[in-house]
């Protein structure tokens, strides 16, 4: 009896040890291999940064994307090489991801907003070997390339004839290698769990930290993801990321659309909304994905031009929590259901959402709201659980608060080439779970709530206050731009929040005004014990908000102000 057998307890009378269904590996190439032939004539629409907007069909992208992999095969490419990409969201990007990984390589994204130390340090660490990069980023690796000794060639992804001049050594045209390759290559069959591409997390202390997708990781994400209680992708939709493709894959968009033969939109480095806008019109564009804050800015554009987006039905909302304010907007202005998302670069990222299910849409307007503040559900193959300090399992009553812990087959089980690290506990079963450092709630239901990052929560005599649901709330006030909070030491109280706030333009809201609107909306212990009036806030290189650096300059501020002169 085999272990399978015996762990089942006994034989069922079949020989388990053969299996009878063909065991197929999961490619990558095989994604936009399917979209060509079945959805060939499906485009990819590109705001180029040339400034034009390029279409092509899948049956195109893929041979071009044959095309790289035959380049970069001739540049001594091999596979499990790093190859590297900077590059924003354009066709070139797509055949990039597609060439490299399709070829058994690596494809590693580079962010380029990270600080050029951070992405120093993360060429170094990868090893990466051959840097593909749009123009626009050209200047910014030049001052480094002299440490970049391991970089053989920068390929630079721009027509032959706006070939910038460059300093790069060994810098190649992208337009003239395609030109010079055969779209004659059949991809190799490697084992699903070959890695397939490299993401760094931006992390706000320490140096970035490498999260190695798979084949069979980024497959099954975007067989979940696209699913109609998760993003619900089909043939029929147009869907735009306006997240970027070098973070985290753009939430698995570029593989999730051709698996489902969805017309792609990608916005090139246009992410300003007047562009955005033009894109959305152009295209039709149904889906849209992103951070609150392209959002918040977005429907400012169209509320003072008098806009609608008719064809939007859905805007998918991740990488911080969206406050209701927004929600409310899209859904009364515009007709648009915001989808809440939580994930991270740790989870390739979606792990939870909140679809608008028969069920959802259906609810009283408020509580459908308090769906689409949440984090939603997590999809198949995600488990989620939330413990205490000592590792003990919290009920899912929708009221205890834990540490949030996740495991599933697009969940890192280490970081890159970093053998110990503190995130990682093995159950009583033996099962590896993730700390994510998020503090939440999960109700009977499943839908999970982030009430904070762990290092955020403040601390107030014993208690925690959300710092997300105080700036969530201040936010909701049409004065005010953004918001941040943090917790500052307090002789009493051990911390108290901090609010700082960025007005809208030209906007007159005080101090008072500011309490008056909070005290209306939450309980009296929660309200900051002060407000302080900025003009920006700092942010990180995906655009959170960088707390550690208000932290910094104002954790002692009540117990030993700030000078005015300094705030
Ligand atoms: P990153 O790896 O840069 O994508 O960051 C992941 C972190 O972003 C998570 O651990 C959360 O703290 C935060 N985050 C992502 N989505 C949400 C959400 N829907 N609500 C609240 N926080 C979120």
């Amino acid at each position: 009896m085999n272990s399978l057998m015996k762990k089942h307890g006994g034989d069922a009378g079949v020989n388990v040890s053969t299996a009878y269904m063909m065991c197929q590996e999961l490619m990558i190439s095989d994604l936009l291999e399917y979209a060509a032939h079945v959805y060939g004539r499906k485009e990819i629409i590109t705001r180029r940064l040339e400034g034009d907007t390029h279409r092509y069909s899948y049956k195109e992208a893929l041979q071009r994307s044959k095309k790289l992999a035959n380049a970069l095969t001739n540049l001594g490419v091999k596979i499990g090489d790093r190859v590297g990409t900077m590059a924003w969201n354009t066709y070139r990007h797509f055949e990039c991801y597609y060439g490299i990984s399709g070829m058994g390589a690596i494809c590693h994204t580079i962010n380029p907003r990270l600080f050029i130390e951070q992405i120093d340090y993360i060429i170094h660490h990868a090893e990466t070997s051959i840097l593909l990069l749009d123009a626009c980023f050209v200047p910014l690796i030049e001052p480094i390339a002299s440490h970049l000794e391991g970089i053989k060639a920068y390929i630079v992804l721009i027509d032959e004839d706006k070939m910038p001049s460059t300093s790069l050594p060994n810098a190649l045209c992208y337009e003239a290698l395609m030109a010079d390759s055969s779209e004659e290559y059949v991809w190799p069959q490697l084992s699903s769990d070959t890695p397939a591409s490299l993401c760094y997390t931006s992390g706000t202390t320490g140096n970035p930290k490498g999260v190695l997708y798979t084949h069979r990781s980024t497959i099954l994400h975007a067989y979940a993801s696209r699913n109609p209680d998760a993003l619900n992708v089909s043939s029929d939709s147009v869907v735009m990321p306006v997240v970027p493709m070098y973070h985290v894959c753009a939430w698995g968009i570029p593989y999730i659309a051709p698996m489902a033969g969805a017309t792609l939109v990608l916005p090139g480095s246009g992410m300003e909304s007047a562009q955005l806008y033009e894109l959305v019109t152009l295209a039709s564009v149904d889906l849209m994905l992103g951070v609150p804050t392209i959002w918040l800015r977005f429907i400012d554009y169209l509320r003072s031009h008098n806009l609608g987006v008719p064809t939007v039905h859905t805007i998918a909302v991740g990488g911080a929590a969206a406050p209701k304010s927004l929600v409310e907007e899209l859904d009364k202005q515009y007709g648009v259901y915001l989808l809440p998302i939580w994930g991270m670069t740790e989870t390739s990222p979606l792990a939870t959402l909140g679809a608008k299910t028969h069920e959802v849409a259906s609810m009283s307007t408020q509580a459908r709201y308090a769906v689409q503040v949440s984090a939603g559900k997590p999809l198949f193959g995600i488990e989620v659980s939330i413990l205490d300090e000592r590792k003990r399992k919290l009920p899912h009553d929708g009221n205890s608060k834990g540490f949030l812990f996740v495991r599933g087959p697009w969940v890192l089980n280490r970081y890159y080439k970093l053998e110990k690290a503190d995130a990682f506990f093995r159950d009583d079963q033996d099962r590896l779970w993730f700390d994510t450092g998020d503090i939440a709630v999960i109700d009977e239901k499943g839908y999970v709530s982030i009430v904070d990052r762990a290092k955020d929560m403040i601390k107030s005599g014993g208690e925690w206050i959300s710092s997300i649901d105080l700036e969530n709330t201040a936010v909701g006030h049409p004065e005010i731009k953004e918001a941040c909070v943090i917790g500052a030491r307090h002789p009493k109280w051990e911390e108290r929040p901090l609010l700082f706030i960025v007005k809208q333009p030209h906007a007159a809201i005080d101090k008072e005004q500011v309490y008056q609107y909070l005290s209306d909306r939450l309980v009296k212990w929660w309200l900051p014990d002060d407000v302080i009036f900025l003009t920006a806030l700092p942010h990180t290189a995906t655009g959170k908000l960088q707390k550690k650096v208000l932290r910094d300059r104002y954790e002692n501020y009540f117990t030993k102000p700030v000078l005015e002169s300094e705030v």
